[in-house]
């Protein structure tokens, strides 16, 4: 009986105690205590900020009884500085914490893996916060998360604002123990990521060409991927056997690409665009896809970025080309109001294979103009058409297999539309389809970006003519805040270094700015700028080449910028050769730059010049330049110089508009490398609408790479060479 008693006490105190949870204030804390850890043990970080901490968490816990590595509190332990977290091992669980104001040193911000070998398995990262945690260098490659292992999830994370080369997420096949995988990837908010202008803003990739004849098995669901803007590819599959489903596209650009890899399926996702820009849907390639009971709303985009695009192949194609669409199955999708349908997009001498042994059918296709929105580019044949409808498309290239007859369409509790009449055969998506909630993705701890609204948010200070008046307000300006100047004369000894969205303001005409500096403003991390109604002299500047009125910072810039110049006078930028009215630095980015109703007289250098990036690896440096209703005389250099080489096709812009403006004497300075009053080198999109262009330089357009549009019309040329279109074509 006694002996019975100690057998049972000896039992119990060689069983594990009580799933211990150790709360550990120091990085040496936390390295001993990660060596003892148990199935059920949980390490919890102290509250407050950990200052560069490359974590490495491994341990084997057991199904069911994972081991935990979590905050103190969710949401109150900050990874900053040089730091990056990896897992190794089974069953671990990572939650509650935000990586921000820092970036890793290594590739990875968070890894599945500690080595090549030695990889994360039944392990999950959740409610974890990834916030602008980039490498100050826009142009090095850095990742956010890597999966590696088996049976991994990442889930409920929030992930904004990368903004530095690299895609945000993959799952690597990268070994055996990699591929197979049936990773789960789900209830996540990837939040705004801004025009990166090169290769490498995808938000999500699973797996690489090198093994994209692998299966994955990964599932990517119920995540929000808004405002995804980085490149072409949000998504971009290159392996088989994915299923994405449930997720919600919100205004982001480009499209979920089937790149590479066989038997993926695509279903019950819901695209809204808005109308905004480039967005897009469903780029299909390869064998055996599955596009089924899609949403697809207000999608602008055309060409690879259309709202659903069906691409030829390359025969024999290497494993980075294009294999052709076989055996895909697209059906019951929504494609409402949106722009373009793409078939055998991408036809020519070298993409040859058309779609075989397809099927497209009961998909409703909407338009509320009832304007063609199909563009078939090679033979269709292979693609069999049944049950589905158009709204009465004059001129529809899709003949059979479809009702093309008036439609009426009402919006269900589920918000999205569907055909009023009931008794049409079923097309489009099913009634049931859910559109997931924002709130219901990502941390509740963590706020949701809003609206980019960045100009004319905050207070409006009232400002004096003097010495500096306007440096000092711009000094104490918060971010939106709107500088508003008396009229007068105002002289600025300093330049105004504006690193929050600032506007200046006056009534037309009437404040005049003179500026002691080399430029008058400077655009830096962060800043962007509004001029609105002021006159600008450059008779003060010092006498050295090369000044600017307005300048970036002269090093790279990880937030995109705005420059807004409306009702605006600038002149006798003059003081010596090469004056430019605003010069950029390498690696920074205009989302938007726009001059309106202004005026630009005696300059000797350019008004403006994106030209910075010369190594011909496809990155530029502003995505939407713009000049309206303006005039120019005697500007020695260009009025635009825009150069964006390579042959890389991952990106939508840039975007050039010059309309309703006239120019005289422009570009005639011995120093205008360009030998144009507008030169445009791989500008994707060029508007020179309705000018007057008088003794001045030919505008020069060289077309580098995709299928560039460029309208130049209603323009009169006095004394001046009729455009210079070249074609430069990259096969
Ligand atoms: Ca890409």
């Amino acid at each position: 009986m006694i002996r019975i008693a100690l057998a049972v006490l000896a039992a119990l105190s060689i069983q594990p105690s009580l799933a211990e949870t150790r709360l550990v204030h120091t990085q040496a804390e936390y390295e001993n205590a990660v060596q003892t850890l148990a199935p059920g043990d949980t390490i919890m970080l102290a509250n407050g900020e950990w200052r560069d901490f490359e974590i490495l968490f491994t341990g084997k816990g057991a199904s069911g009884n994972p081991i935990t590595l979590t905050a103190q509190t969710k949401g109150e332990v900050l990874i900053t500085g040089q730091s990056n977290l990896r897992l190794a091992g089974e069953h671990l669980v990572v939650s509650g914490l935000v990586f921000r104001d820092g970036h890793t040193p290594t590739n990875t911000v968070i890894s599945f893996r500690r080595t090549r070998d030695d990889l994360a398995y039944h392990s999950r990262v959740t409610e974890t916060v990834i916030d602008r945690f980039n490498n100050p260098e826009r142009h090095e490659t850095d990742f956010w998360v890597m999966m590696y292992g088996r049976n991994n999830r990442f889930d409920h994370n929030h992930l904004v604002g990368k903004s530095n080369a690299g895609v945000t997420m993959a799952v690597r096949l990268d070994s055996a123990e990699s591929r197979q995988n049936h990773h789960r990837i789900d209830h996540n908010y990837f939040g705004p990521r801004p025009i990166l202008g090169s290769n490498g803003g995808e938000t999500l990739r699973i797996g690489t060409s090198a093994h994209s004849l692998a299966d994955s098995h990964t599932v990517v669901e119920n995540n929000v991927f808004d405002r995804c803007n980085g490149e072409l590819e949000i998504i971009s599959i290159k392996s088989g056997r994915n299923i994405i489903r449930g997720n919600l596209f919100l205004e982001s650009r480009g499209t979920l690409t089937f790149r590479h890899g066989n038997g993926n399926i695509v279903e019950d996702n819901v695209f809204l665009g808005n109308g905004a820009d480039h967005t897009g849907g469903i780029r299909v390639i390869n064998f055996d896809q599955v596009v089924r009971n899609n949403y697809l709303s207000g999608l602008t985009g055309h060409r690879f970025g259309g709202a659903l695009v069906v691409m030829n192949g390359v025969p024999n194609s290497p494993l980075n080309r294009y294999f052709r669409v076989d055996n895909a199955l697209i059906e019951n999708n929504s494609i409402i109001n949106s722009d373009h349908i793409e078939l055998a997009a991408g036809s020519d001498a070298e993409r040859s294979a058309t779609p075989i042994n397809s099927v497209f059918r009961s998909n409703l296709i909407f338009n509320e103009v009832r304007r063609n929105i199909v563009t078939v580019h090679d033979d269709i044949g292979g693609i069999a058409f049944s049950g589905n409808a158009l709204n009465a498309v004059g001129g529809s290239p899709l003949e059979s297999g479809f009702i093309n007859a008036g439609i009426k369409l009402r919006r269900a509790g589920n918000g999205l539309l569907y055909p009023a009449d009931e008794s049409l055969p079923k097309v489009g998506v099913s009634r049931n389809l859910e559109v997931l909630d924002r709130a219901d993705t990502g941390v509740a701890w963590y706020p949701k970006p809003g609206p980019d609204n960045r100009f004319d948010t905050g207070k409006t200070v009232n400002i004096a003519p003097g010495l500096d008046s306007l440096t000092d307000a711009a000094a104490a300006a918060g971010a939106g805040d709107v500088i508003s100047m008396a009229p007068g004369d105002y002289l600025v000894s300093k330049t105004i270094v504006v690193d929050r969205p600032l506007t200046v303001r006056a009534p037309e005409g009437s404040a005049r700015i003179e500026f002691e500096r080399t430029a008058l403003f400077e655009i830096a991390e962060g800043g962007s700028l509004k001029l609105d109604g002021l006159t600008i002299s450059g008779a003060a500047a010092p006498d050295v080449a090369g000044n600017s009125a307005i300048r970036t910072s002269r090093y790279s810039m990880l937030t995109n910028y705005l420059l807004v110049v409306e009702n605006s006078h600038i002149e006798d930028l003059n003081t010596n050769h090469s004056f430019h009215f605003f010069t950029i630095a390498g690696h920074t980015f205009a989302d938007n730059i726009q001059i309106t109703d202004s005026s630009f007289h005696d300059i000797t250098g350019n008004i403006l010049a994106l030209d910075e990036e010369t190594e011909d690896l496809g990155i530029y440096n502003g995505e939407y330049i713009s000049i309206t209703g303006s005039r120019f005389q005697n500007i020695e250099g260009a009025i635009a110089d825009i150069y964006r080489g390579g042959t890389d096709e991952s990106t939508f812009g840039p975007h050039f508009e010059l309309r309703s403006s006239a120019l005289a004497s422009v570009g005639q300075g011995s120093r205008n490398r360009s030998q144009a009053s507008i030169r445009l080198h791989g500008v994707q999109d060029s508007d020179i609408v309705d000018n007057e262009f008088i003794d001045s330089q030919p505008v020069r357009v060289t077309h580098i790479v995709g299928d560039p549009v460029t309208v130049i019309a209603g323009n009169r040329f006095t004394g001046t060479p009729e455009p210079i279109l070249l074609e430069f074509s990259p096969r």
